[in-house]
């Protein structure tokens, strides 16, 4: 099999004291293994949620279960149907930290403040293999050198207050590694890091991803961390998915007018000279008040004002894989980027 996970029409939907609002509105994607699949879009686009629903982990006020299907393929022959899954099943708890690794943007989330390093990492191997202490304690020590700490063995007895927060990060990526995990979700990992730290740790990533073959999914509001990291990317707007490619098609060809003015609005990498960037105009519309037709039309420069505000447009496809959900996707002038 060569898919490991395979998102079929997700909805999520959530009930609030203002009404029910739907934060991920039929979402399809698949993740091949071994393949790096960056998700980008602004907050509120509904791409944690959706991992959240993968994971099994959304909030309490979500409407079970989420719509559609999630299917995971971890090692080719066994296929867990995520979607049925309650958030305590037996089964989810089995993958999570074991099949499925998770990072987040603050490593708070995920490390325990009153457990050593060592400990937490050795717990979690402890909890999915068969492991004597000492067994995990010897795969904790590997994993801290793997992701770089300095004085692994020192570093097994520290506390997670006691670390710089780019060290923070390495500790938990080394628990997010503990049991090879064949998917890593990295939910903004580097957001919240300084620019030299972020490249660091990106390169980490890579070199992890590289050595380990995992597949990830990686979560980020910044194009140019996708550039770097990902095969594939997938553009999100108000809890749809509306583009998806190869990482360079999209950057150097993007298809859809929200990708464009997306990529317009950052400064190219390595691009000296600071240049006046465009600005997408207006907000993204607040989730209680999803625009009719193509959900971007009040924002877009090429929106048609008849058929753009009446009909949700199909995901059109492209010979290169690409696909880009606009009416006039592959008929616009190409973006001057
Ligand atoms: Fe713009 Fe219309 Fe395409 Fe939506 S469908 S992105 S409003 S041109
Ligand atoms: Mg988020």
């Amino acid at each position: 099999k060569d898919v490991l996970l395979d998102l079929q029409d997700v909805k999520v939907s959530f009930e609030t004291r203002e009404g029910t609002v739907t934060a991920v509105n039929g979402v399809s994607y698949k993740v091949r293994p071994g393949e790096v699949l960056g998700i980008v879009g602004e907050s509120g686009s509904g791409k944690s949620v959706t991992v959240r629903a993968i994971m099994r982990l959304l909030a309490k006020n979500a409407i079970e279960g989420p719509k559609g299907s999630i299917r995971f393929n971890p090692n080719g022959d066994q296929t867990y149907d995520l979607h049925e899954l309650s958030r305590d099943n037996r089964q989810i708890r089995a993958l999570r930290g074991n099949r499925i690794g998770m990072i987040f943007q603050e490593p708070m989330t995920a490390l325990s403040p009153v457990h050593s390093i060592g400990s937490q990492i050795s717990r979690t191997v402890m909890l999915h293999r068969k492991s004597t202490k000492a067994e995990a304690r010897a795969r904790a020590r590997d994993l801290l050198e793997r992701v770089q700490l300095p004085n692994p063995d020192l570093m097994l007895d520290r506390f997670p207050h006691q670390l710089s927060g780019g060290m923070r990060q390495r500790a938990m990526i080394a628990l997010a590694l503990a049991c090879d995990p064949s998917l890593l979700i990295a939910d903004e990992p580097t957001t919240a890091l300084d620019v030299t730290t972020e490249a660091q740790i990106l390169e980490l990533l890579k070199s992890l991803q590289a050595e380990l073959g995992m597949a990830i999914i990686f979560i980020t509001h910044n194009f140019g961390v996708v550039a770097d990291i990902a095969d594939r990317v997938a553009v999100m707007y108000l809890g749809q998915i509306v583009e998806t490619g190869d990482v360079d098609d999209i950057f150097y060809a993007p298809k859809h007018p929200y990708t464009q003015a997306l990529l317009q609005s950052i400064p190219r990498l390595g691009q000296k000279k600071v240049r006046r960037l465009k600005t997408i105009r207006g907000s993204v519309p607040d989730p209680y008040h999803i625009p009719s037709g193509c959900p971007f039309h009040n924002r877009c420069d090429h929106a048609d004002a008849a058929l753009c505000t009446q009909e949700r447009p199909p995901l059109r496809g492209f010979d290169n894989g690409q696909e880009a959900r606009c009416h006039f996707a592959g008929q616009l002038p190409e973006a001057s980027l």
